[in-house]
């Protein structure tokens, strides 16, 4: 795309070892900036030198919030090539988001466009160790210099590249998470179907005092009735009860996993029985009793598949699957780790390709 301008960085930086930099510490070398003022649209997509930026102290974003975002990765594949996992499927999202937080939707065949040619550019950032990747994430936020509370007149939208390690470091391992009865994130009719800083804000505390109970996530419950599952703080929840897959609904409280969304159409084209429906947490205090709840994991992009090994419910534990890795998780985590890099033919039509080597 010809109307994408290009400015080269002077010099390259040195990459770093990637099995040592945890998630989202290191950034390549350029980005994709674009940005949008009222009555001009969308303006000068660019991919430029990855630098800090400047913004005005009275910054709307920094004041009320109006800001969304978007992660999905860049993978070596099988035959020397640069791909994205579900691109189209992420920026569709960002233009979800967009609308319910009163942000202008953007051009989603020029993001990708944009996105594809910076991943190819920065091809060589991508880590090819087990498990490792190139986290992208575009963000937009309101650009205006204005403290009044109103819908912004300017945006800016960016996508940035950070090389991240396998997510578990000591190998594919359990997590310990508690069923939050004092905290609520989102409720119906607000923020919690779009990807947005909100939602994270609303969930530090409790993480923080989960993490002080010796929990390593909580696992939201809806606001109201505060009786069922929602989700965990950057992931979507599923449970293997009976033999299905069962997973909350999509009410507007949760975000749309695109993971999610993965996970429940490969179960389908397994032959895995798979439910959308709310889940209250007296069920699956039954379902643990009588022995039907064989796994808990969750779905997210920065870890694909996480393992439950223990959860928490009003102080109790329940360890789940005697607290090792269910067969139903670790198979589809690998799974979707070789449609990743080409191990597992893609099928699906989720991987596009950037550029090669
Ligand atoms: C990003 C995110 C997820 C996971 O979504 P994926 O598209 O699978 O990465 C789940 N919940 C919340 C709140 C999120 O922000």
């Amino acid at each position: 795309m010809s109307e994408i301008k290009v400015v080269k960085a002077a010099s390259l930086k040195e990459k770093p070892d990637v099995s040592k930099i945890g998630f989202g510490t290191h950034f390549t070398d350029h980005m994709f900036v674009m940005d949008y003022e009222e009555g001009k649209g969308w303006f000068d997509p660019r991919i430029v030198p990855y630098e800090d930026i400047k913004v005005s102290p009275a910054n709307t974003t920094l004041h009320y919030g109006q800001a969304i975002f978007e992660g999905c990765k860049a993978y070596r594949y099988k035959g020397g090539k640069a791909v994205v996992f579900r691109a189209k499927d992420h920026i569709a999202r960002l233009n979800k988001s967009a609308k319910i937080l009163d942000i202008p939707e953007v051009d989603e065949k020029l993001v990708y466009d944009g996105l594809m040619q910076l991943i190819d550019i920065e091809k060589d950032w991508i880590p090819d160790g087990a498990g490792q990747s190139l986290y992208i994430r575009p963000f937009i936020f309101a650009n205006d210099p204005f403290l009044g509370v109103s819908v912004s007149k300017c945006y800016k939208l960016m996508i940035i590249l950070s090389p991240v390690a396998a997510y578990y470091a000591h190998g594919f391992a359990p997590v310990k998470i508690m069923v939050e009865d004092t905290y609520v994130r989102a409720v119906r009719g607000g923020l919690g179907a779009a990807k947005t800083p909100a939602n994270y804000a609303a969930s530090l505390h409790a993480g923080l005092v989960a993490h002080q109970k010796g929990y390593d996530q909580t696992l939201w419950l809806d606001g109201v009735e505060r009786k069922y599952i929602g989700e965990v703080g950057s992931m979507n929840i599923l449970f293997k009860i009976g033999g299905k897959i069962v997973t909350p609904n999509l009410d507007g409280t949760i975000l749309d996993g695109i993971t999610r969304r993965t996970v429940l159409q490969i179960a389908k084209s397994w032959g895995v029985e798979v439910e959308e429906r709310p889940i209250s947490v007296d069920e699956l205090v039954g379902a643990y009793k009588d022995g039907s709840l064989e796994e808990i994991f969750g779905s997210g992009t920065a870890a694909v598949i996480s393992p439950v090994g223990v959860l928490g419910v009003a102080g109790q534990d329940m360890v789940i699957g005697g607290g090792k890795i269910g067969p139903f998780a670790q198979k589809m985590y690998d799974f979707i780790d070789g449609l990743h890099t080409g191990e597992v033919e893609d099928t699906y039509g989720f991987i596009d390709v950037a550029g090669e080597y």
